[in-house]
């Protein structure tokens, strides 16, 4: 049975060349890379590799640091957490500088984090979402560095794909000390990340969004940024995240953030062709929207709604016909929130090995619900 997976920013599949890179490191070279034994340097070598990799792709500089978590989900917590242990800490005794900046449509990962240090009287501020993205204006008018600790921005929506003006932004902030974090789960391996180029402070991401394996997370911290670890213990990853190293994880995330730098021209113009083709048909459905149609946006993801057929119905009956794609349970703007559906849209999200006889398939089931 063939099945078609459209659903690759929830996750992905590992690519074989990923696997393959980790496979010795999971049978053979098992031992702790803090050891000094044999078994302990055999996981050296493909260790480096991997800090190459990340230090080149993501464009990190010699000063700075990345840390390698467990997910994106641990890398955004450990920025946030470390605000607020800050914050707690603060001389300041009136606390005036209580405020973090951040959007409407941020993934849980992200918004469920910032709801939490509310309990401690930080105050978030939520930009809203026009037309799909944020506006520059809106950003100036409630940023003041007097105020705000953080500035902490989704890059690439996960529902949409609508990429955030990041760089103009960091502008902005970067006249202050104020520090910009950014949650690049669904950009890296996807656009061209540079985090020099960007200004930006820290960056979350994830391995398994871009065909690496599960269970790995990254944190970039600038230079001269401090951060207090979530967790405490041994001296692993320069005493920022303490535990034992994840030694098949981390190689894994290393190989296939090169494989993706590697194809980024491929996902730029072919998959971007695949996503226009299918994006062509769904926009002949009645009073069909796609969402984020003329922003900036990555060439891997749609979200449409379809008011003439029910989302909930589209995912389950497109996977009875063995095609994987997911509905939308992001509100990622005033429009959705409109829509009277319990879901208000599906979305479809290719990979660089998803196919044009894919999408042709998926095309013609869908042809079949109207
Ligand atoms: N941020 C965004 C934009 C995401 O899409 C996701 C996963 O869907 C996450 C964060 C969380 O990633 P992880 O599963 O690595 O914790």
């Amino acid at each position: 049975m063939n099945y078609i997976y459209l659903d690759n920013n929830a996750s992905t599949m590992i690519d074989p060349k990923v696997f393959d890179k980790m496979s010795p490191y999971l049978k053979d070279h098992y031992g702790n890379p803090n050891s000094t034994h044999y078994f302990g340097e055999m996981t050296h070598e493909g260790l480096n590799v991997a800090s190459d990799q990340f230090y080149k792709y993501l464009n990190i500089g010699e000063e700075d640091t990345f840390v390698v978590t467990s997910c994106a989900t641990e890398s955004i917590n450990t920025v946030h957490k470390s605000i607020l242990f800050d914050f707690l800490n603060s001389k300041n005794k009136n606390k005036s500088k209580n405020k973090i900046i951040t959007t409407s449509f941020e993934h849980p990962a992200s918004a469920k984090s910032l709801e939490y240090l509310k309990n401690f009287g930080i105050e978030i501020i939520e930009l809203p979402i026009k037309n799909d993205s944020i506006s520059i204006d809106d950003f100036k008018e409630v940023f003041n560095s007097e105020e705000i600790l953080l500035v902490s921005l989704i890059y690439a929506h996960n529902e949409t794909g609508v990429i955030l003006p990041i760089k103009d932004l960091a502008k902005i902030i970067h006249n202050s000390d104020v520090p910009i974090h950014i949650d690049a789960t669904q950009a890296i391996g996807k656009i061209d990340v540079d985090v020099q180029d960007l200004n930006i402070d820290f960056l979350s991401c994830s391995a398994h969004k871009i065909h690496g394996p599960k269970g790995v997370g990254g944190l970039y911290i600038k230079q001269n940024r401090i951060i207090t670890p979530l967790l405490h213990g041994g001296t692993q990853m320069g005493g920022f995240r303490a535990g034992t190293l994840n030694t098949a994880g981390i190689i894994g995330f290393g190989e296939a953030l090169e494989l993706a730098a590697e194809s980024l021209n491929f996902f730029n113009t072919e998959i971007l062709s695949l996503r226009q083709h299918l994006e062509e048909f769904l926009l002949t459905l009645p009073d069909s929207t796609i969402h984020g149609y003329s922003s900036d946006r990555i060439a891997n993801t749609i979200f449409v709604t379809t008011p003439t057929i029910d989302s909930d119905y589209m995912v389950w009956y497109l996977n009875k016909n063995n095609i994987s794609i997911s509905s939308g349970s992001a509100c990622s703007s005033q429009q959705l929130k409109k829509t009277t559906q319990k879901t208000p849209g599906v979305r479809f999200s290719l990979s660089r090995f998803t196919t044009k006889s894919e999408i042709d398939k998926t095309i013609e089931c869908i042809k079949k619900l109207l």
